[in-house]
């Protein structure tokens, strides 16, 4: 009765050890959170005037497909200033998050067999959406020692004729890391060879060493995907967007208009005020970020955790753990058992994840500082057998 597609989609691993760990907490036990990437902050309270404001206002029906003009105008500006890049406001289309974003262009762009090029390890979701819309993820392993880095040498051969796009995410989910100068022009330069690159620009923002750069600084022939989500503690509002090339603005606005109408409309004023009022909020969040991180690099390494490249971006310390286990989920179920610590597994992010914890620092200071002596301490009594 159950279609294959829905069938087959894998679960999201790290949803499964946060509901494991609420289960436990309802048991009465106290978990230390450092499994999922969402921000502990409240939204901005700016940003939450101007969602107050659009209701009050009566800002409660349906918006163009696209998104309001002012939203979309905004965040051609926010490129404009950011990147020194010109973005059309009809090139942007407002979704209900990235992932629907995600969704609309692999629809947009994949007939059946199609393949997109993706990092493993790389955000677990990425090879779900392709396969669901009957796509091929082709998977290029990246590696610890230069700090993921993709390597143009590793790519070109895994390009066939039936090769569509390049998926790209830095700071990257997982890792943590930023694609330098060089790997973006080295990979923006395969857009000479029909192919699109698909940016997913979610935690730029989100930068304590080096800088991000977005696609649109190397190609044209490239699509953005951005939202709230991470930078502006916005996660359950729901909102992101995605810049596409001209000939793919008309199809993707056609399935919006199908599947999804548009996005909330008084969530999109929020929009608005978090492109144009939110930097002193964001700046003292992403400082926070930068303490959390400091502290738990060097802690997770004085507890055995191996940290080749210390991670530059996002929330998140990908970590090996291979000489502790060599099955990363059964050993962050071992860790939210013995030690109650959730993290994730790095098998969520594929094969070459695997042996891997990752760790989100999306949690104050005391809680990361529970969370690391309690791993110690389990960790000590199982090297003593
Ligand atoms: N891309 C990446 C790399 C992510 O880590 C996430 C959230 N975990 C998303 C996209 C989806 O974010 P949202 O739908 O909340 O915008």
């Amino acid at each position: 009765m159950i279609s294959c597609r829905a069938k087959n989609i894998p679960p999201f691993i790290v949803m499964e050890i946060l509901e494991r760990a609420i289960a436990m907490e309802r048991c009465g036990k106290d978990i230390v959170h450092m499994e999922v990437g969402e921000p502990d902050f409240d939204t901005p309270e700016c940003i939450k005037e101007a969602a107050a404001r659009a209701l009050a206002q009566g800002e409660t029906h349906y918006t163009h497909s696209m998104g309001i003009l002012e939203l979309r105008q905004a965040i051609a500006r926010h490129y404009r200033d950011k990147y020194g890049v010109e973005v059309d406001p009809e090139r942007v289309v407002v979704t209900n998050g990235t992932s629907p974003a995600l969704m609309l262009i692999f629809a947009s762009m994949l007939d059946p067999g199609d393949e997109v090029i993706l990092s493993n390890p790389g955000y677990s979701c990425y090879p779900n959406i392709v396969e669901f819309v009957e796509g091929k993820p082709v998977e290029v392993r990246v590696h610890e020692e230069d700090g993921f880095q993709y390597h143009y040498d590793e790519i070109l051969p895994l390009i066939s004729g039936r090769t569509k796009a390049i998926l790209i995410n830095s700071p990257s989910n997982p890792t943590g890391n930023l694609l330098k100068d060089r790997a973006m022009r080295e990979i923006s330069s395969l857009a000479r060879k029909g192919l699109y690159i698909v940016s997913d620009e979610i935690y730029h923002g989100l930068v304590y060493k080096g800088k991000e750069h977005s696609i649109l600084e190397y190609t044209d022939h490239a699509f953005v995907i951005n939202g709230f989500s991470k930078l502006y503690a916005m996660t359950g509002w729901r909102l992101g967007y995605l810049i596409a090339p001209e000939e793919f603005v008309r199809p993707i606005q056609k399935m919006q208009q199908n599947l999804f109408i548009s996005a909330n409309s008084f969530v999109q004023r929020a929009g608005i005020a978090a492109l144009t009022q939110a930097g002193d909020e964001v700046s003292e969040m992403v400082r926070t970020y930068d303490q959390r991180r400091r502290y738990l690099i060097p802690k997770l390494r004085e507890i055995g955790f191996r940290i080749a490249v210390e991670p530059e971006g996002a929330f998140y310390i990908l970590a090996g753990a291979q000489h502790f286990s060599r099955d990363s989920y059964a050993f962050a179920m071992e860790l939210l058992e013995n030690a109650s610590v959730a993290v994730t597994p790095g098998i969520d992010f594929g094969s070459g994840g695997e042996g891997y914890i990752r760790f989100s620092y999306t949690m104050d200071l005391e809680h990361l500082k529970k969370g690391v002596e309690r791993l110690g301490r389990y960790l000590e009594k199982r090297s003593r057998g």
